[in-house]
């Protein structure tokens, strides 16, 4: 699971560059030796590609890890673990892992978090974290602190969070008096709202840090978080495909991976990297952390806002920008007009007048376990009329309440346009037209679930 914050160390950007520099090179040799798709793919490629040129080499998308699927394996070694990527089943494959690289992993942030064991300002601090990997088999981390998981879908757990996570605590006393809240952003909200609806005394909260990793979080929730916890949160940026974190900086406030993970950003025209604007994110896993399955510059679907050498702590930050599915990427009279999913998911969590999802008390309850509190919506583009439409359902009928929602679809249009310099663009290019369209709430759980506007990671 999530335990990056425990690997927490401030190398400089020049450590990391040197390892990745090093372990790109070994990753190279080793795909070509082991891998039958990378020999193939790669016999014509320069013997020798350093980490700046990875211009040089083919992108990798997932339709053709899906179609090559054999071809990505390593035969040579075992399996141990294997983790299920989203998507329908057309759209989804098994990633395998094998014990020597698991073995790394594990001895790596063991390391790496021995260095600053001295730094531990006390032995009573206790890690909580959320619920199971619901993606296959955990990818131990090492973990300095006595440790406890809680399993939201069980019900059993309610009535003793209170207990575990507050000052109160009789039966839990033993786990220690500062606790470490690490779990999935979905299920750090369904807690934090749980909480709230059993009266917990925030102010009694053992919680002195929490790690949310997995989906996108608004500013919104983000402060929400902040304010009824009073701690500040972590949020870590993660995909299925490769093994290791990306850590939102708390210099620069970009995220940066961890040396296990090469990541660029390329144009979305001319897939060259690129240093400023919104591109496209690539992963590549490198070895040894990575050896049953390598993925090299590997599309991973998100946006992103990418800044490269503004910081000390490493060369390329980026700002997650949603996934391209849920975004509008369209050239318009020569003109690259995006949207991004998460502008979209910002403003709307502005208004607390638009549908969300519904949230049960039981966990089970929910539709999609990934869907709490995201907004019912659809952002639509008509390439004859070049019109973008975002479609959003209310809690309310906007025929009912005209008057409230005329003036709501005007002030959502303006936070749109304020926001995404797309939609600046387009109006301003004369390009095309943008517009919010308020519809009724759904009818039913089913009707909710298909609305839902998520850009949680794969
Ligand atoms: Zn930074």
């Amino acid at each position: 699971m999530d335990a990056s914050s425990e690997g927490n160390f401030e190398a400089s950007w020049k450590h990391r560059h040197h390892l990745r520099s090093v372990l790109f090179s070994e990753t190279l040799q080793y795909v070509q030796k082991y891998v039958p798709w990378y020999s193939r793919s790669y016999a014509n490629l320069p013997s020798e590609i350093n980490i700046g040129e990875l211009d040089k080499i083919p992108l990798l998308k997932k339709e053709t890890v899906i179609s090559h699927y054999e071809e990505f394996i390593n035969h040579s070694l075992q399996t141990a673990a294997v983790q299920h990527t989203s998507g329908t089943t057309q759209n989804s494959f098994i990633l395998q892992r094998s014990p020597e690289e698991l073995k790394y992993v594990y001895q790596f942030f063991s390391e790496v978090s021995n260095v600053h064991r001295d730094s531990d300002k006390s032995n009573t601090s206790f890690i909580v974290t959320l619920g199971r990997n619901t993606h296959g088999d955990p990818i131990l981390r090492p973990y300095k602190n006595k440790h406890l998981t809680i399993d939201l879908s069980n019900a059993a757990w309610r009535p003793h969070l209170k207990n575990i996570l507050g000052s109160n605590q009789s039966l839990f006393a033993y786990l220690g008096n500062e606790c470490n809240l690490i779990g999935p952003a979905h299920q750090i909200l369904f807690l934090t709202t749980i909480l709230i609806d059993d009266g917990f005394d925030f102010s009694t909260s053992l919680v002195k840090s929490i790690s949310c990793s997995g989906e996108y979080l608004t500013e919104t929730k983000y402060a929400w978080l902040e304010n009824t916890w009073g701690v500040k949160i972590r949020s870590d940026f993660s995909i299925c495909e490769v093994s290791g974190y990306a850590a939102k900086c708390t210099y620069c406030s970009n995220y940066h991976y961890e040396p296990i993970v090469l990541p660029d950003v390329i144009d979305i025209e001319t897939g060259q990297s690129i240093n400023h604007g919104i591109g496209f994110l690539t992963l590549t896993s490198l070895y040894p952390f990575t050896q049953k399955m390598p993925l090299i510059k590997y599309l991973t679907g998100d946006l992103v806002k990418v800044s490269r050498g503004t910081c000390e702590v490493d060369s390329l930050g980026f700002t997650p920008m949603g996934r391209v599915p849920q975004s509008i990427i369209q050239t318009i009279n020569n003109s690259l007009i995006i949207i991004p999913s998460a502008d979209v998911l910002e403003v709307l969590d502005e208004f607390p007048d638009v549908a969300h999802v519904t949230t049960g008390h039981q966990y089970q309850e929910l539709s999609s376990r990934y869907d709490v509190g995201y907004p019912l919506a659809r952002l639509v583009f008509d390439k004859n009329s070049n019109e973008i439409n975002l479609f959003i359902r209310l809690r309310y009928s906007p025929n009912f309440f005209w008057r409230q929602s005329a003036i709501l679809q005007r002030l959502i249009e303006a936070r749109m346009v304020e926001k995404c310099e797309g939609l600046q663009r387009l109006t301003r290019e004369r390009l095309g037209k943008f517009s919010v369209q308020l519809l009724p709430p759904p009818k039913n759980p089913d009707e909710a679930a298909q609305w839902s506007y998520r850009i949680s990671q794969p």
